[in-house]
């Protein structure tokens, strides 16, 4: 698939007019600032599309900034996740940086801002000081702390970070404003005493800085122009250019651009949301085939270049919105059918025995071998040679004892083309002691070698099928949405409670031998059923990763 054309968004007026007006002196630097605090999903693609994207089509860079500020849920496993995945969808950030690299130039500069009477240490705990934040057209309340001296302040600072004082006893806060019509401006949070062991600076800090005191700060040092982050900052906006204009910064003042995050219908985006899922055995773990994650998207056989296009083409605004899942997995089925072989499985099998199937001199079935193309959307993928013999595999469902109105397929006095191979007639059926129906028999004819008849007869369908002497089994694990929902939680607020009790099927299905062959995480169509993804871990499992109807077509129809 050839990568869409990037479309034109505000994100790219604004670099634009930078790069006229001479901003940055037309340097376009920008990153992406996950925190290590679980795995990345759908909508940091979103994110990672658009910070990468847009630097490289400005011939800018763009970093990887770790966002490790908080050590109580920061772990290294994140870290190599976020890395894997990262490279998985094809990007490679310039330099992998971390925030924690900053933690001395950031105390430094809290220094310089008490030094300047603009910040201050705080005694109260935490809920007085929201309490104490007021509210839209409600003033807040000044700590009693406020006016602090700065001798006082700097001393109980260097005291804090020395370790003095336990967990909550004292803040940092900016003083900025304590009527702001913008709460983030009212006396804003920088530092917090924690003890705690960081994944990377060890015990070496027990001052860890607030997201808005740590970022800002951070893209400064790291020469950023444009930092780009999601809508839910938008109010953060006036703290973040207030800190940077306070402060001494070693190059240009960057500069915070939002847009909306990237939801999907049936689906969570929140890292701590997926996490209890995690952590509650709902899933199998992050890269569970049902998790948004971007490992359980690959292990389900989504391709990287489907997500790119998917997010690139969705665009990128300032304005709310979910997204189909259906067009999502419209995007996975186009970029499969161009690149995935085709196989044949059967999911639910029933013996097809064919009586007048002939038997060679040692009075051993005849086994034939069918030429077929392996992808014909792709003539470069060859062929191979599938067995034909006289004992198959047909699909259960293809098969009805008493046909209900409209089924063409396979009944008793009914020829049907078993696919690429021969026109067979069933006969007669087996049943065991619960009347089901065990093995099927029919004829074929000879004369319908490749599927079609010299008479030019028609039959109404085509089936797939394997050669029960050839057949290797299989695990072909069904998903159905992980929430029954829409917008999970839409009723109740939490969105576990839509989960699907049902989002798993697993069955045990016959396949043609050449899946046996099935590198690991490859994708193959099984015919009619599906594309399915080899597990990366577990031989013969296959994942299903969509099916073959394209449902987002439908509902684009629908909806006129
Ligand atoms: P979560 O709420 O899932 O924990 P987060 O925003 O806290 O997500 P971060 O690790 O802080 O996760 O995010 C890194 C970057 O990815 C941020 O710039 C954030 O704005 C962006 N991002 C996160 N979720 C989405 C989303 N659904 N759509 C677009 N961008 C997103
Ligand atoms: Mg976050």
């Amino acid at each position: 698939m050839t990568e869409p054309a990037a479309a034109n968004d505000f994100i790219r007026d604004i670099i634009r007019r930078d790069n006229e007006q001479g901003t940055y002196g037309q340097r376009v630097q920008t990153r992406f600032p996950p925190e290590p605090n679980g795995y990345l999903h759908i909508g940091h693609a979103k994110a990672i599309t658009v910070d990468f994207g847009t630097a490289k089509e400005f011939g800018g860079i763009c970093n990887l900034r770790l966002d490790d500020t908080n050590p109580d849920t920061e772990e290294t496993e994140y870290v190599e996740s976020i890395l894997a995945d990262i490279a998985w969808l094809g990007y490679s950030p310039a330099q992998v940086l971390h925030a924690s690299d900053y933690f001395g130039q950031l105390y430094e500069w809290a220094e310089y801002l008490v030094n300047q009477g603009l910040a201050y240490v705080d005694d109260q705990d935490n809920e007085t000081i929201s309490a104490q934040r007021g509210g839209f057209g409600k003033p807040g309340i000044e700590s009693p702390y406020r006016d602090r001296s700065v001798a006082e302040n700097l001393d109980l600072l260097r005291r804090m970070r020395a370790g003095e004082f336990p967990d909550g006893a004292k803040v940092l806060r900016a003083r900025i404003d304590m009527d702001h019509e913008n709460m983030a401006l009212r006396d804003p949070v920088m530092y917090r005493i924690r003890h705690s062991h960081h994944f990377r600076t060890g015990d070496d800090w027990c001052l860890y800085p607030t997201y808005d005191w740590a970022h800002g700060q951070s893209d400064a040092i790291e020469g950023v122009t444009h930092s780009i982050c999601t809508l839910e900052f938008d109010t953060h906006r006036p703290l973040y250019d207030w800190y940077l204009s306070q402060l001494p910064l070693p190059g240009d003042q960057p500069k915070q651009i939002e847009f909306a995050r990237l939801e999907l219908t049936h689906t969570v985006t929140s890292k701590r949301r997926l996490a209890k899922l995690v952590a509650e055995g709902i899933v199998e773990g992050w890269d569970d085939p049902r998790m948004p994650t971007l490992s359980g998207l690959r292990r389900r056989g989504y391709p990287a270049a489907a997500i790119r296009a998917f997010c690139t083409e969705i665009g990128t605004t300032r304005t709310n919105s979910r997204q189909n899942i259906e067009a999502l997995e419209s995007f996975v089925r186009r970029e499969l059918n161009a690149t995935a072989q085709r196989r044949m499985a059967v999911l639910r099998p029933l013996r097809l025995v064919i009586d007048n199937w002939p038997v060679d001199a040692a009075g051993q079935p005849v086994v034939e071998h069918f030429e077929v193309a392996n992808n014909p959307e792709n003539a470069a993928d060859g062929t191979r040679l599938v067995a034909f013999s006289g004992e198959l595999f047909i699909e259960s469902e293809d098969f009805a004892e008493v046909p209900p109105p409209k089924f063409f397929r396979l009944s008793i006095g009914r020829e049907v083309r078993l696919r690429g191979a021969y026109l067979v007639t069933a006969t007669s059926v087996e049943h065991d002691a619960d009347g089901n129906v065990t093995t099927v028999h029919a004829t074929y004819d000879p004369a319908t070698r490749g599927g079609d008849a010299p008479d030019g007869r028609k039959v109404k369908s085509t089936m797939h099928w394997v050669s029960a002497a050839h057949a290797v089994e299989i695990q072909a694990a069904l998903y159905d949405r992980l929430f029954t929902a829409a917008v999970p939680g839409d009723a109740t607020g939490e969105p576990l409670d839509d989960l699907n009790p049902d989002s798993r099927e697993v069955l045990a299905g016959m396949a043609e031998a050449a899946l046996a062959e099935a590198a690991p995480g490859q994708v193959v169509q099984f015919e009619r059923l599906g594309y399915f993804a080899a597990d990366p871990g577990t031989p013969l499992l296959f994942h299903r990763t969509v099916g073959l109807r394209d449902e987002w077509a439908a509902i684009q129809r629908r909806q006129g």
